[in-house]
């Protein structure tokens, strides 16, 4: 079935059910890959959402210039689009292995909400959220719903200052719990799965390199080789992440 394509031997499937089975503290690191089988493209290469919008929107100098046109595209790619996308059977799989106790945090990269929408409850959002908006002029953070944008830019309801999503803008650090949270992990847990994330987008991307420095075991679920694969990747399954993900679940949870 073209849906579950895992091209990996199952060998290295149960190998790996078997090493999460055996892993004291367990995180998966999530990128756009576990979301692209619930029609979420990529930003980056050839069909990613880069080639259709302009980026400039998330720049921050351009974002406060120019509120109204930035919130357009937001609105489009963040609220609309990403808005009627559903969880995937790979984030079900994980939030299913968090709720037996076999993960304990899933960091992610993406700022989708599928993690929580498919149940998980300990989600690290590297990247910041789309679900509370944050005054830049107070700061105040207000939950998402979607009389916000009914008119555009939304503003604060205190202070009449912008409201910017809550998610990271081109330069911006990244959000201070978060960070700590994941750097916590690169010291304490001993198993990372890596799941449809290719290590390209620093800081990010060193997380799972630190991980590795500090001895965890490290397996990489990808539709293709990344630039962890050959190198901190102890264990590569190379297939859709719903497809493994269900297929290790299922040896762990069911056997
Ligand atoms: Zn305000």
């Amino acid at each position: 079935m073209a849906n579950n394509l895992i091209t990996s031997d199952y060998s290295v499937i149960k190998k790996a059910a078997e090493k999460i089975k055996e892993a004291e503290r367990v995180i998966a690191f999530t990128g756009a890959g576990i979301s692209v089988e619930s029609g979420i493209p990529p930003f980056r290469g050839p069909d990613g959402l880069w080639s259709r919008y302009d980026p400039v929107v998330l720049d921050m100098n351009y974002f406060l210039n120019n509120p109204e046109d930035s919130w357009k595209v937001i609105k489009e790619i963040f609220y609309d689009f990403f808005g009627k996308a559903a969880p995937n059977p790979a984030h079900y799989a994980l939030a299913e292995l968090e709720k037996e106790g076999i993960i304990k945090n899933i960091i992610t990269q993406n700022i989708d909400n599928l993690h929580q929408q498919a149940g998980s409850r300990n989600v690290i959002e590297f990247h910041g959220t789309s679900r509370t908006l944050a005054c830049v002029n107070c700061g105040k953070k207000i939950s998402f719903h979607e009389g916000l944008l009914e008119s555009l830019p939304p503003r604060c309801s205190e202070c009449t200052g912008l409201l910017k999503p809550d998610f990271i803008f081109f330069g911006e650090g990244i959000p201070h719990q978060a960070y700590s949270s994941s750097i916590f992990e690169t010291s304490n847990a001993d198993l990372w799965i890596l799941v449809g994330t290719t290590g390209e987008i620093m800081p990010a991307s060193m997380l799972p390199v630190n991980a590795s420095e500090n001895g965890a075991y490290i397996i990489e679920v990808n539709i293709n080789e990344s630039n962890y694969t050959g190198s901190i990747t102890d264990l590569f399954i190379k297939g859709k992440a719903s497809g493994v993900l269900s297929s290790i679940k299922k040896l762990i949870l069911e056997e």
